[in-house]
């Protein structure tokens, strides 16, 4: 059974949430202290951060970029401030049409571009692997979303990344004493990358070491000699979801005509068509997806109101994500070797009956569409 916070709709089977003895959860908490924040002071810390690297390279930062929304403004702001970054992509599993288009878009706004894209045969192997080992379709994009730009900045000896927001931050969870900092013991505390690791796939799978390259985060030492440094924006300004999406859709940035499957919005995670997948095995875990973070932050936000969220959440969210079966509009599955009758076999093996209705023999009980039902207290 599942308990969510008193204010917003966050479930306590969140990784890492924490609902007090008010019923309140540490993201409602984080909301509130984010108010107390002195911002100027912090922007004036950033600027002196940014005056330490600006014009001693070919470029002044990485900023570390899906074309989203939030990579829009982080790259328009880091220029509003007289830096020049190089803007790094690591192609998605599954890059959408307008994945592409708004990547393209910040080449027309003027920006240097790389994308590193993993050879796509590795990367199905990936998929296939990752979702029967920890039920994570993604886990290759989490992973190389981090591990390129950091690679990049090696090679190109631009020591200063920019990344977005701090999660933690944004969302509750324990937030280090140093928040405004990225590095790999974020990563491994927090990257939510299920404690899978480049070395247990190779028990797995025979891949020569070389493919798995892109997933590689450099070494210490290497980083260390380079003086490469991570940064959250923020932490420096007052991140908003809502704000940023409206500023990189007057920079020509296009969200989708329809909210992602189980979510409200249309503009985040339009850049990876496997994202239904992700976040429907999300909801068997935790019992919650999409749809629940983005209007909890809404609620935080008076926006909407519980009640209102709550019913949206019941209708979107986590719904069993038939289009990506066989003979279907995005046949997804097919593609990755996985047969209708292996994809709900590995679905089971990742619900958590803890917080789904079973019959008397423990067995999940599903409607006509394998639709799950969830116990709420
Ligand atoms: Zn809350």
């Amino acid at each position: 059974m599942i308990i969510r916070c008193k204010k917003c709709l966050i479930p306590h089977t969140r990784p890492e949430q924490v609902i007090n003895k008010d019923g309140i959860c540490n993201a409602c908490i984080s909301h509130e202290n984010k108010k107390k924040i002195d911002w100027n002071q912090r922007e004036q810390k950033f600027l002196k951060i940014l005056d330490q690297f600006k014009s001693k390279n070919n470029w002044d930062c990485i900023i570390p970029s899906s074309g989203g929304k939030d990579s829009h403004c982080q790259a328009l702001k880091l220029r509003d401030l007289g830096m020049k970054p190089l803007l790094v992509t690591a192609t998605t599993c599954h890059l959408s049409k307008n994945g592409r288009q708004n990547l393209d878009n910040l080449k027309k706004l003027g920006f240097d571009t790389i994308e590193v894209s993993p050879n796509i045969e590795v990367r199905k192997i990936l998929n296939k692997l990752c979702l029967e080992l920890v039920g994570d379709i993604a886990w290759p994009e989490h992973v190389s979303i981090f591990t390129v730009p950091v690679q990049i900045a090696l090679k190109f000896n631009i020591p200063l990344i920019v990344w977005g927001e701090n999660p933690q931050f944004e969302y509750g969870g324990p937030v280090r004493d140093n928040a405004n900092i990225m590095d790999r013991k974020w990563l491994e505390e927090f990257g939510g990358l299920l404690g899978l690791r480049k070395e247990d796939l190779l028990n797995h799978y025979k891949f020569n070491q070389r493919d798995l390259l892109p997933y590689t985060y450099p070494e210490d030492s290497e980083l260390k000699k380079a003086k490469v440094q991570g940064v959250f924006l923020g932490y420096y300004f007052n991140w908003n979801n809502l704000e940023n999406f409206k500023i990189a859709k007057k920079n020509g940035f296009t969200p989708f005509h329809n909210p992602i499957e189980g979510g409200y919005y249309n503009f985040e995670k339009i850049d990876n068509l496997q994202h239904g997948i992700h976040d429907y095995f999300k909801f068997l875990k935790y019992g919650f997806g999409r749809a629940t973070d983005q209007l909890s932050f809404m609620i935080r936000n008076n926006l909407i109101d519980r009640k209102k969220a709550y019913d949206i959440v019941k209708e979107k969210e986590g719904k069993f994500p038939k289009s990506y079966l066989e003979i279907s509009t995005k046949d997804i599955l097919s593609r990755l070797g996985i047969s209708n009758e292996k994809f709900v076999k590995i679905c089971d093996q990742f619900t958590n009956k803890k917080i789904f209705a079973c019959n008397n023999n423990n067995q999940l009980i599903k409607d006509s569409d394998g639709n799950l039902i969830l116990k709420e207290k």
